[in-house]
């Protein structure tokens, strides 16, 4: 297998401060695997230690069945794509495309047809004479691709690739990346990203970083459906967390005197303990129903399909919903009553505050 990336208990420190602690990871062989996570929670970190530019100070890096921690960049077998394109200015695309292989020594017979394959695959073919400053800023980016594709890597490191892009550039760029993945099924992706669009669209599994540490990791759908954290819930999509205390059928609100009972699934969570109760906002509803609750319009924002209402319930907690075909628009201070099915409820351990 050469292909795949794992970690096993990767702690990377500066100055004596963790910044990725104790990382346990695998990338299945053709897999795309975001990073995804706020500013600073050790991401680019990472993926910096399977490139071989930043040293663990625990653990070991593997690419497929290689234990690459000791080997230097050039010799891991990877490609890398980075925020801000880094081509060499005074060459031209296709010497671009081509320094990697020059570099790995490549047979020179092969290298002319290696960069044609990899511009071809970006679609930059036509612009093989072009130097960088007369490429626009998406067309950098799919040299800088195509550059790290030559060399026919087992792994692609991206790390926030479609930062520097205008948003319509990236969502164009973002369903060429997927395209490009199909069409090079072998190869396992590693994607950093703070942004959630692009790991709900892209990634099969996406790995959520936060102050060092893996938080949780699973398909969209998984982190979505069933967060795990309150961290993840907040961070893949919106969310309402409110903190209860588990009874024996269902929970019951915090912070409202009689005690607000709702019916969610409880699983094994043990009677008396504190956890958070998780709703997306789109799941609430507006009107009488399974698990109501009455408040009133704290705030509303207008958001073309949907509504987005703010209500002050019971106990001092402000409730998220997400709205659509409202006819009139509630006004501020208005009793309303909004509710919820069970199944559309997640119990998280541990309590937070408000979301
Ligand atoms: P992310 O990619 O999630 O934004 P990084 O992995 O870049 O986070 O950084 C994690 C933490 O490590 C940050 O606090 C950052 O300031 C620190 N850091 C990163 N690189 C270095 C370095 N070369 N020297 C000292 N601190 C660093």
């Amino acid at each position: 297998m050469t292909s795949g990336i794992r970690f096993a208990g990767v702690s990377v420190a500066y100055g004596g401060h963790t910044v990725l602690d104790s990382l346990d990871l695998t990338v299945e062989p053709g897999e795309v695997m975001a990073l995804l996570g706020p500013s600073g929670s050790g991401k680019t970190t990472a993926l910096r230690t399977v490139a071989g530019f930043v040293r663990p100070a625990a653990g070991r890096v593997f690419i497929g069945d290689r234990d690459v921690t000791d080997l230097p960049p050039y010799q891991r077998d990877i490609g890398m794509v980075v925020q801000s394109y880094a081509l060499f200015p005074h060459l031209r695309v296709e010497d671009n495309v081509a320094f990697g292989l020059k570099a790995r020594k490549a047979p020179k017979s092969e290298i002319p047809g290696r960069v044609a394959e990899a511009l071809e695959m970006t679609g930059m073919a036509a612009y093989a004479r072009r130097y960088p400053r007369e490429l626009s800023g998406g067309q950098q980016q799919r040299v800088a691709i195509a550059r790290a594709l030559a060399i026919r890597p087992n792994v692609l490191l991206l790390d926030e690739p479609l930062s520097a892009l205008d948003a319509q550039l990236r969502s164009g760029m973002l369903a060429e990346l997927a395209k490009l993945h199909r069409e090079l099924p072998e190869v396992s992706f590693l994607y950093v990203t703070h942004d959630q669009v692009e790991a709900l669209t892209l990634a099969d599994r996406i790995a959520v970083m936060d102050r060092a540490r893996l938080q949780d990791c699973g398909t969209p759908q998984e982190l979505y459906r069933r967060p795990r954290t309150a961290f993840t819930a907040s961070f893949v999509g919106n969310a309402n967390l409110l903190p209860v205390t588990v009874g024996t059928d269902g929970v019951t609100l915090d912070g409202t005197a009689d005690g607000v009972a709702l019916d969610v699934p409880v699983a094994d969570a043990a009677p008396g303990a504190t956890a958070t109760l998780c709703v997306r906002p789109h799941l609430v509803g507006l009107g009488e129903g399974p698990n109501a609750l009455r408040g009133r319009i704290a705030e509303v924002q207008w958001r073309g399909a949907t509504h987005r209402l703010y209500v002050d319930v019971a106990g001092g907690h402000r409730v998220k919903a997400d709205v659509r075909e409202l006819r009139e628009t509630p006004a501020l201070g208005d009793a309303v009553t909004l509710h919820f099915a069970r199944e559309d409820a997640v119990l998280l351990a541990a309590g937070v505050t408000d979301g």
